[in-house]
């Protein structure tokens, strides 16, 4: 088992003529043609119950991409009974084997199948290739490496004496863990029930509808890695029905999350209800929402504090739990940082994503254009909101919204507090005479409930360490000078606490050690 840490994959470039380039568009175009009919994967076998559902292309809803089933109670229950049936000969195979599993995915994922999550992470999720190429390649195989490097050292063996021995035994947990994932990120949605099984466990794994391509060609990756049947069963479909089927059973062992603060505080709710039912406390880590923020001061550098309002609140669509969505701008220095963050805003080009010159592409459905169209237009008309830039917002096509910013003259307005999700950026412009600064630090440690990723612009040191202190539990992600997302697996260990969640750091030790119950075993002689 590797002991030192692995290097993180590097991001390519997919330059014009490069070979990466040319077979990626190849796949993009075969893929855009495969529509395949999506198997929920139980015990190794493809079942197609349950009603049928179409996956379409966000950035061009004409296209169809696959159909999938929702398996409902029915499929879940499956899927549970083949979890349980595959847990003995699981928690029973060497870490060594299970690591070995996870590697060879990582590295078919590093070359033939780079290509395939890659195209169907961008088709499906609407990603451009740079920003499919960070999640569904190098994130997911960082996680993957560096899940198996941290595994290896984890089960350190406590101290033995003359006459005794003592060990220390990573046992799985008992019973099935249920990982629910994301739509916006591949690398989650293949971390979270990958995860759990590297450390022994068996997994139910409810992708999110709009991530399902990308998920189907997830778990064959996994098979292809030699991944036995069982393990991790995958059904798609309505959450509500496939989640409370497995929070019903008294072998639910523990929740592995990311998405809605919301649902997450359902399922908290739900296994409270049920807790004297389950045969154990069930593990409960989950990743949500968040309101990140930017926090200028005075002495920033302005041209890379535009850039970082910029990227940090306009890749990836916003659809990121990280994306910077509010701003607090000395008002010194805002009419520069506007200006500038306003010519960055005119150059970035959206629309198709197999269109490699495109920065933006869609966001993810009907759905999340019409609760942003909603935000936008009460934003327009609300005397505290001045709209700087929004433009290129359509859904004839595909749900479009513009990299849309938002001055407010009231601290206190939703868009400072509420998560989103979408490409909206708000900045109240505080008044950075005097107590300024420390008036901004409280409005950004108190205007919204969540705490996951932040950031400060300053060149003052002495503000910096300010910053730092006061807002220790407002950001579990804390950037100095830079935007607060693209957290590096290794390097940026991710997550938050307060309504962001349980801040258990995705892909790192903290994470894996949720996934095992220890066992102390002394023996006298
Ligand atoms: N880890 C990602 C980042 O640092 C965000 C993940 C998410 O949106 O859930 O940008």
């Amino acid at each position: 088992l590797p002991r030192p840490l692995p290097a993180n994959e590097p991001v390519l470039n997919y330059a014009p003529g490069s070979a990466e380039r040319a077979a990626l568009k190849a796949r993009l175009a075969s893929m855009a043609k495969e529509r395949p009919d999506v198997p929920h994967v139980v015990s190794g076998k493809e079942l197609r119950d349950g009603e049928a559902y179409e996956v379409r292309a966000p950035h061009d809803h004409g296209l169809l991409l696959a159909t999938c089933h929702d398996g409902g109670a029915a499929v879940a229950t499956k899927a549970i009974d083949a979890a349980l049936a595959a847990a003995p000969a699981w928690a029973a195979t060497p870490l060594e084997e299970r690591a070995r599993i996870f590697t060879r995915a990582a590295e078919l994922l590093a070359g033939p199948w780079r290509s395939v999550l890659n195209a169907a992470t961008m088709l499906g999720q609407s990603k451009t290739a740079y920003q499919a190429e960070i999640d569904a390649a190098c994130e997911l195989i960082d996680f993957l490496r560096f899940n198996v490097a941290y595994a290896s050292r984890l089960a350190e063996q406590p101290l033995s004496s003359p006459g005794i021995s003592n060990a220390l035994e990573l046992r799985p947990l008992e019973g099935f863990v249920l990982a629910i994932t994301p739509f916006n990120f591949t690398a989650i949605a293949g971390n979270l029930p990958s995860a759990c099984a590297l450390m022994g466990n068996v997994v139910v794994w409810k992708p999110a509808e709009n991530q399902s391509l990308a998920a189907y060609h997830t778990m064959r990756l996994f098979e292809a890695a030699g991944l036995p049947p069982g393990v991790i069963n995958v059904v798609y479909g309505n959450g509500a029905s496939i989640a409370g089927t497995c929070l019903a059973r008294p072998e639910l062992a523990g929740v592995h999350f990311t998405g809605s603060t919301t649902v997450f505080q359902s399922i908290w709710r739900t296994v409270g209800e049920n807790v004297a039912r389950y045969r154990t406390y069930p593990r409960l880590v989950g990743e949500t929402g968040g309101k990140d923020f930017v926090l200028a001061h005075a002495s920033a550098e302005v041209e890379a504090l535009a850039v970082g309002l910029v990227r940090g609140a306009f890749e990836f669509q916003g659809q990121k739990c990280s994306a910077a969505s509010r701003a607090y701008i000395p008002r010194s220095i805002w009419p520069k940082v506007r200006d500038l963050a306003l010519d960055h805003i005119k150059q970035i080009r959206m629309g198709d994503v197999t269109d490699f010159r495109n920065l933006m592409g869609a966001v993810i459905n009907e759905r999340a254009w019409t609760r942003l169209s909603g935000w936008r237009e009460r934003l327009a008309n609300d005397p505290k909101a001045k709209i700087l830039a929004g433009d290129g917002w359509s859904r004839e096509k595909g749900w479009f919204c513009g990299p849309t910013l938002v001055e407010l003259s009231d601290p206190g307005h939703p868009l400072l507090a509420e998560e989103l999700f979408g490409p909206v950026l708000g900045v109240y412009v505080y008044d950075d005479a005097g107590e300024g600064f420390d008036t901004a630090l409280d409005l950004v440690d108190r205007t919204s409930p969540y705490g996951l990723t932040g950031a400060i612009f300053s060149r003052d040191r002495a503000a910096v360490a300010k910053a730092t202190t006061r807002l220790r539990q407002a950001a579990g992600n804390f950037y100095i000078n830079d935007k607060p997302t693209g957290a590096v697996v290794g390097q940026q260990p991710f997550g938050g606490s307060r309504a962001s969640g349980t801040n258990d750091k995705a892909g790192s030790a903290y994470n894996l050690l949720r996934w095992a119950s220890p066992r102390v075993i002394k023996e006298t002689f």
